[in-house]
């Protein structure tokens, strides 16, 4: 482990779950088949990703089969939500099919490797990125569960924050 990532996980919350209303979903979201644990982490504030026990791989975004062995029986595990940007993007525009975000904009997608899965990558939006400065490769960045509300379609969300 690396020592900065030892560091922060000292200071670190045991729950991630912050009741707060931010951006809303992009699509409609919830559970299907594949993907309830998933949610159902995120509500008490744990991030959960599938992992195959055949080859070990960590998987994200969820799926039927490993992408790696095409082995059929993954599972779910918890990953402590600290990671590094591995890119970004950030978007002025409220596109059409979106009109959730009218009034959002300007929003930041992460996508955010996850040192302790491997460095599986997983997406999600910044926090308050308007006001956090400019993001850089390599930033460290933490898991935060946005609590349930209208605009998320009633289920927790994952968004991410800068932390150091
Ligand atoms: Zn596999």
């Amino acid at each position: 482990m690396e020592p900065h990532l030892d560091r922060h996980r000292r200071q670190a919350p045991m729950r991630w779950i912050r009741d707060y209303e931010g951006h809303p979903a992009a699509l409609p979201i919830g559970p299907n088949e594949v993907d309830r644990p998933y949610w159902d982490g995120l509500r008490i504030g744990e991030l959960r990703l599938q992992r195959c026990t055949g080859c070990r791989a960590w998987i994200w975004e969820p799926r039927w089969i490993c992408p790696r062995c095409h082995c059929l029986d993954l599972t779910w595990e918890s990953v402590e939500p600290i990671g590094r940007v591995y890119s970004w993007t950030r978007t002025w525009t409220c596109f059409p099919g979106a009109e959730l975000f009218d009034g959002h904009t300007p929003y930041v997608v992460l996508l955010v490797e996850l040192p302790d899965a491997d460095a599986t990558r997983v997406l999600g939006l910044e926090i308050d990125a308007p006001d956090c400065g400019p993001l850089r490769i390599g930033d460290d960045v933490r898991g935060v569960m946005q609590s349930a509300s209208a605009s998320t379609s009633g289920w927790s969300v994952l968004r991410w924050e800068r932390w150091s």
